[in-house]
C-alpha cells in the first residue's frame, strides 16, 4: 500500500515570530515540520506496516528549498519527498496551494490514499485537503479520528461534535486526520542519518503547470495585542456568590 502525505513545513511556534515588509510571516529561515501533519506521518506509516508492503511519500509547498521539516518526516520512516519550492508561488492562496500540491502528487508515483492534517498551526483555513480532492477528482473524508483500511476499502471514524460517524469509502481517496489520531513516533538516531540520504524532488510551479492566484486582501497593519489588565480580587465574605453571579449576568453567560 502506498501513502502520500502532505507536510506543511511552518516556522517554529516556539520561536518568536517576525513578520515581512508586507505583515506577514517571515519564512525565509528554517521551517520545522508542522505538528499537525506528524499525526498524518505517523498514521501513514501504520498504514503501511499493517498492510505487509509498500511506501510512504511526501508533499510539500514551502519557500527557499526548505527541507528541514521533511527531513523530519523521513527520519520518522517516510521513503522520500517532492518538495514545490518557488517565489511565484509566494501569497499563494489555498486553491492554488490544493493545485499545486495535486501536482506534486502526480510526481510521487502511484498511490492508493492521500493523507492531511485536517488544518495547518500556522494557516488553518482547514481548507487544502479538500480542495485538493476536487482538482485531483477523488473523494475526500475529513476530520478522521481512526483510520483503517480493510480488503481495500477505507474505515473512517469521522469526529462530530455529537460523537463520531462511521465512513466507508472506495480508494484512492484523501483524508484529512485531527490531531491525536495516533502517537507520532520520535526519530530514532539511524532514521536521522538514513534521512540525509532519501530522495527530495525539487519542482516548480512551471513544471506542474500551475499558475499562483495570490490572496485577494493585503494586511495593512499589525499591532501588538492590549496587554491584559489586573483582574478584580473579591474577598469572600459569605455573600460573594451574588457578586459572582452579577458578574457573569453582566457578562450576559448566565
Ligand atoms: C494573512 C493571510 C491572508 C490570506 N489570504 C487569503 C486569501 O485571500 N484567499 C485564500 O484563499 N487564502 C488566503 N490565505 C490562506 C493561505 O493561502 C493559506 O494559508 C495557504 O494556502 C495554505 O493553507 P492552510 O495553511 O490554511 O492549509 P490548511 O487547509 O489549514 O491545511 C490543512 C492541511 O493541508 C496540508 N497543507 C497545507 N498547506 C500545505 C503546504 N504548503 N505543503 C504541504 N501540505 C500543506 C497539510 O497537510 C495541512 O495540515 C491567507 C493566509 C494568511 C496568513
Amino acid at each position: 500500500m502506498n501513502v502520500i502525505v502532505c507536510v506543511k513545513q511552518i516556522p517554529d511556534p516556539a520561536l518568536p515570530g517576525e513578520l515581512d515588509a508586507d505583515n506577514t510571516l517571515k519564512r525565509d529561515g528554517k521551517l520545522i515540520l508542522d505538528e499537525s501533519d506528524s499525526y498524518g506521518v505517523e498514521m501513514a506509516l501504520q498504514l503501511v506496516t499493517a498492510a505487509g508492503g509498500g511506501e510512504v511519500s511526501l508533499v510539500s509547498m514551502a519557500p527557499n528549498e526548505e527541507v528541514s521539516g521533511l527531513r523530519t518526516a523521513l527520519a520518522m520512516g517516510a521513503a522520500k519527498a517532492v518538495l514545490v519550492s518557488d517565489p511565484a508561488l509566494a501569497g499563494a492562496d489555498a486553491l492554488t496551494t490544493a493545485k499545486v500540491l495535486a501536482g506534486a502528487v502526480g510526481k510521487a508515483g502511484d498511490f492508493d490514499l492521500i493523507i492531511a492534517g485536517t488544518e495547518s498551526s500556522d494557516g488553518y483555513t482547514g481548507t487544502v485537503p479538500e480542495q485538493m480532492a476536487e482538482v485531483l477528482g477523488l473523494p475526500s473524508v475529513t476530520f478522521a479520528k481512526t483510520v483503517a483500511v480493510t480488503d481495500g476499502t477505507l474505515n473512517v471514524n469521522r469526529q462530530t461534535e455529537a460523537g463520531y460517524d462511521e465512513v466507508t469509502c472506495s480508494l484512492p481517496a484523501v483524508v484529512s486526520v485531527t490531531a491525536g489520531v495516533v502517537e507520532p513516533r520520535y526519530p530514532s538516531f539511524k532514521g536521522i542519518m538514513a534521512a540525509k540520504s532519501k530522495p527530495v524532488e525539487n519542482v516548480t510551479a512551471a513544471d506542474l503547470g500551475v499558475e499562483s492566484v495570490s490572496w485577494a486582501q493585503a494586511i495593512t497593519s499589525v499591532e501588538d495585542a492590549p496587554v491584559r489588565e489586573a483582574g478584580e480580587i473579591i474577598e469572600d465574605d459569605g455573600e460573594t456568590f451574588n457578586k459572582i453571579v452579577e458578574f457573569l449576568d453582566n457578562l450576559k453567560v448566565i
